[in-house]
């Protein structure tokens, strides 16, 4: 099963995908911890996609493209795929189209959140992340009480530089011009199920959930 999650930086993907990740035995591939891999590897990749994170712009299609292939292209994939922040733009959407059909598989399945842009400038304010798992954690919402796989003490954590106010303002506006386009998208080929991204995080995953048992059958 191929599921993609869609919805707006703050919007919940990151947290609901560890979640749906070991709830459904997918492999999760988030583009932007690959770019965040990259970055704090200082390849060359990483340091031409931090002009671009910095500004809360996409980085370019045939470069993002170029690394979630090769990442789907690992054998944790044949499972089952995650994915979380790609495809972003419709070039995107098209080339992963053709990369799944050139090995019979498709999307089953879109899980679109949707959350009041007020909310998300103010849940990505109080958000930290792990260096170590890339889970995402908040302040108030979601708090690090203990590490969910038992490996950390919560030194890990730390602010995204790109969680600016300023930057994530940005980022939503990038999101409504560049992103927004394939709800629509999805909808028409009937893969779409839009989901409040606006309860009680168990909730948003028992929802999430119920439409995800639903795709490919
Ligand atoms: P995220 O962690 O998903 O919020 O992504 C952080 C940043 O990485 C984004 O603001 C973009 O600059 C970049 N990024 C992540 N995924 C993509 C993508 N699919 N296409 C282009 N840029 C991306």
């Amino acid at each position: 099963m191929n599921v993609i999650l869609l919805g707006a930086p703050g919007s919940g993907k990151g947290t609901q995908a560890s979640r749906l990740q070991a709830a459904l035995g997918l492999a999760h591939v988030a583009s932007g911890d690959l770019f965040r891999y990259n970055l704090n590897n200082e390849t060359e990749l990483g340091m031409i996609a931090k002009s671009y994170m910095d500004r809360g712009e996409l980085v370019p299609d045939d470069l993002t493209v170029k690394m979630v292939l090769k990442r789907m292209a690992q054998p944790d994939v044949l499972g089952g795929l995650l994915l979380d922040g790609f495809p972003r733009t419709v070039p995107q959407a098209e080339a992963l189209d053709s990369a799944l059909t050139d090995i019979g598989q498709q999307v089953d399945g879109v899980i679109h959140l949707y959350v009041d842009p007020d909310v998300l400038v103010e849940r990505v304010g109080g958000r930290v992340i792990c260096r170590k798992c890339q889970r995402p954690f908040h302040s108030i919402n979601n708090p690090f009480i203990t590490c969910p796989t038992n490996e950390c003490h919560g030194e890990y954590l730390y602010h995204r530089e790109d969680d600016h106010p300023d930057t994530v303002r940005k980022r939503i506006e990038t999101y409504n011009a560049q992103t927004a386009p394939l709800v629509e998208r999805y909808r028409a080929r009937g893969l779409l199920v839009s989901i409040s991204g606006d309860q009680e995080i168990d909730q948003v995953t028992e929802a999430m959930l119920t439409a995800a048992n639903k795709f490919g059958g």
